[in-house]
């Protein structure tokens, strides 16, 4: 069994030596090309200080050098911290100081978020991919930690439970928080994904979302290194027609994706030799609902591709649950991995009957060491060994988890449970609307009640009164919006999530 990534990248070079570990516009690297530069940029971040147990952050885009850097801290028995590029100056010197890390290596293009980062944190070396002008001894250069090549006395470091990466979570329900995942928690996502789809060193993975988010770091970028699969990396996610063409052109097998792109991709017009030539076999979805109408197009498009509804949370490693290839139901986010236990709970933990709807816990090896530097998150969060995820779901006769929604986005008026995913999944399937929000506004008598953000798609026009009888006979009353408002876009995190709090803000401020 595996205790760390550098293992991985060891048996690639052995057993697929020539063949290419990644793809980057024109470029390939070998899986032996990749060891070559992971040896010596982990012996460059040894001679400028980096020591097992160190914090080392990554503010790096998409890139070759991103999969180097993440895999070389690894090496030396440091710690990855990943962090979001979506973010501003505060936000990034937040994660940086409260992570402890020392070095941070990123490109010259995040200069400007970084100008105070050697006075407002613990950083001392800055590593800079790309023309940084001003090197000096505090601020080095990425390229030259690729030519080194004395690093043979290095021993890899890193067991199973020691923390493989922290990650922050987006913070789409409040302040970023450092997940900390361990060998073991991501090696037991690796292999339980392995026994539930069927992979192998010849699929190929396309990675267009975002490496620090989790999903994609586990399951595009260590899942195609578990299997010796090459990896198509893809810097920016626009155009979209280059994803395709690169989909087309590298022969990529499977397609990660959250369901804003299924729904570009499901309404794109696609020039006939892509359905024609494509090698795909399988779509994945996951991070946030996939709405019905998106995953019926989807299958109308590509009857042949499936298009697989998984479900997870960075304290989990991760994957908790995915439809299989042999059995999906749609709505469904599928039944958890093999290892893992889902339970159904009320407020108390106690276990509810299949079908009622409750919170979601979670039990396995995937579930996250703790937050770091903050025990009463931890403590409040994993209970006994059981994650409570903090999403409200149930589970069917058969084991398949359905997502109801959040806990935190739960409306209660008057003391009743209010859904606002069910009202959106309504309004979604109205010709007219593009996207739907539904969020919390405090009210006196109420407590709280539900109101609606609306996108139109393009030349339509609707009224609020439409709207409104239109949802008069799909749903109960008090289920019904009491309020609309049309906007030309939702504010969303870096994976696409709707970003609920900022609208509640908003909306609880008077802003609307
Ligand atoms: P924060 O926890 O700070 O709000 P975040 O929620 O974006 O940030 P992630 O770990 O990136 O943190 O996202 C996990 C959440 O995404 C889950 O708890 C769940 O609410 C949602 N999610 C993931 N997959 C699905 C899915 N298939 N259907 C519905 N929701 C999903």
């Amino acid at each position: 069994p595996y205790q760390n990534f550098y293992q991985l990248v060891e048996k690639n070079a052995k057993k697929f030596g020539r063949k290419p570990a990644i793809f980057e516009d024109k470029l390939k690297i070998t899986h032996r090309q990749l060891k070559n530069y992971v040896d010596s940029f982990a012996r460059y971040l040894e001679l400028i200080g980096v020591r097992k147990g160190d914090h080392v952050s990554l503010l790096m885009g998409n890139s070759k050098e991103f999969i180097i850097a993440f895999l070389a801290v690894g090496k030396l028995g440091a710690v990855p911290v990943p962090i979001n590029t979506f973010l501003k100056k505060e936000e990034i010197e937040y994660i940086l100081d409260h992570s402890d890390s020392t070095v941070l290596i990123t490109q010259e293009k995040f200069h400007k978020e970084l100008t105070d980062v050697f006075r407002n944190t613990k950083i001392q070396k800055i590593i800079w991919h790309g023309s940084y002008p001003e090197l000096d001894q505090n601020n080095l250069a990425f390229e030259e930690g690729l030519t080194i090549q004395d690093y043979e006395h290095i021993k890899p470091q890193g067991s199973l439970d020691d923390v493989a990466v922290m990650i922050y979570t987006s913070g789409t329900t409040g302040k970023p928080k450092g997940v900390m995942l361990t060998y073991r928690n991501i090696f037991s996502n690796l292999i339980n994904i392995e026994k539930v789809v069927p992979l192998s060193h010849r699929d190929r993975f396309i990675v267009y979302l975002p490496m620090f988010h989790t999903f994609t770091l586990t399951a595009t970028v260590l899942l195609p290194l578990y299997f010796g699969s090459p990896i198509v990396i893809i810097k920016s996610i626009l155009p979209f027609s280059n994803i395709l063409k690169q989909t087309l052109l590298k022969r990529v097998t499977i397609f990660m994706g959250v369901p804003e792109v299924y729904n570009a991709l499901s309404k794109a017009k696609l020039p006939w030799y892509f359905m024609w030539f494509n090698r795909l076999r399988a779509f994945v979805s996951g991070a946030a609902p996939l709405p019905e109408s998106t995953l019926k197009r989807m299958r109308e498009k590509f009857p042949k591709v499936p298009l697989l509804e998984g479900y997870g949370l960075t304290e989990a490693s991760p994957v908790v649950s995915i439809n299989r290839m042999e059995k999906q139901k749609p709505l469904s986010v599928g039944p958890p991995l093999p290892d893992y236990q889902v339970k159904i709970v009320d407020d108390e933990l106690v276990e509810l009957k299949t079908g009622q709807i409750g919170e979601i816990i979670v039990k396995g090896d995937n579930v996250m060491k703790g937050y770091y530097k903050n025990e009463t998150a931890t403590e409040e969060t994993v209970i006994n060994g059981w994650l409570l995820t903090g999403d409200m779901g149930y589970v069917d006769e058969d084991g398949y988890i359905y997502i109801v929604d959040r806990k935190k986005d739960l409306i209660i008026s008057k003391g009743i449970n209010i859904y606002p995913r069910e009202i959106e999944e309504v309004l979604m399937a109205h010709p007219s609307i593009e996207e739907a929000a539904v969020v919390g506004k405090k009210d006196e008598t109420h407590g709280e009640i539900p109101v609606a953000f609306i996108k139109l798609k393009e030349d339509k026009t609707l009224s609020e009164k439409e709207v409104r009888n239109y949802l008069k006979e799909r749903l109960a009353n008090y289920k019904i919006p009491k309020s609309y408002y049309f906007v030309e876009d939702l504010p969303r995190n870096a994976t696409g999530k709707v970003l609920k709090r900022v609208l509640k803000e908003q909306v609880n401020a008077g802003k609307y």
